[in-house]
């Protein structure tokens, strides 16, 4: 019995700036059963609070409490080891991180930095990582879509650090297993009893089938025909997140 349903965003609720077809009534529908409801997302090009913005000026209807982001999990774990880090990220969230002390940093963190993946910034990341700095990648996506086509995401540059300084990422977002039990927490269900639906079938579901949860791949967003292919484990693949919440509330 599913009692809590955890949703990725992009490519599942909506794709670029508009809402996927049914997503609107299908969350709305979800949000009023007994189910607990979560929205989990490696998106780091926008911050948390325009996350929120962007998903209530669409029409969705959440509680921030009910948003968990990797960049957000990442900005905790640098904070509670008081690291100091060298940040390649967006311009977009640097702000996040401006409250945190960077000056001589002892830590790298890699998200989607876009146009700042240039050769001396992935050159610096790693000569602080070969000496013993740690690497935290805010997710761990191969790629991402948009506007039809996909795009190189975070993962094949932290990937990257990780292969030339012999060092192993510590993954705030998903596909990791303490990011899906971070917000399973928050639920008090076992893990279980909770459904990720997403359209990425490495970060989401395989993720989520390794942490101990069902899962439902979508067919829409970055979604290719044969991704159900790629990984091993039980899990569902439905047409949409329509679909995938009948599925879980029926
Ligand atoms: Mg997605």
């Amino acid at each position: 019995m599913i009692k809590a349903i955890f949703f990725d965003l992009s490519g599942v609720l909506y794709e670029g700036a508009g809402a996927i077809p049914g997503a609107m009534d299908a969350i709305k529908k979800a949000q009023t059963t007994m189910l607990q409801v979560r929205f989990v997302t490696n998106t780091s090009r926008i911050t948390r609070q325009q996350i929120l913005l962007r998903l209530k000026t669409m029409g969705f209807k959440l509680s921030s409490y009910q948003l968990f982001s990797a960049p957000t999990a990442a900005k905790a774990q640098i904070l509670a080891n008081n690291w100091r880090p060298y940040c390649l990220v967006h311009k977009n969230i640097k702000d996040e991180f401006e409250d945190i002390n960077q000056e001589n940093p002892n830590a790298v963190l890699i998200g989607d930095a876009e146009e700042d993946f240039c050769y001396p910034k992935l050159d610096y990341a790693f000569q602080l990582c070969r000496t013993g700095a740690p690497l935290i990648g805010i997710g761990r996506n191969r790629y991402f879509k948009h506007d039809g086509k996909l795009h190189l995401d975070a993962g094949p540059f932290i990937h990257a650090i990780e292969y030339a300084a012999s060092v192993k990422a510590i993954i705030m977002g998903k596909p990791s297993i303490d990011f899906f039990r971070q917000v399973a927490a928050s639920t008090r269900v076992k893990t279980n009893e909770i459904l990720m639906i997403g359209d990425d079938v490495f970060g989401d579901i395989d993720g989520a089938i390794k942490s101990g949860m069902q899962a439902c791949l979508v067919k829409t967003g970055k979604y290719q025909t044969g991704d159900e292919n790629l990984i091993s484990g039980k899990f569902a693949c439905v047409d949409s997140v329509v679909e995938a919440v009948e599925l879980a509330i029926s």
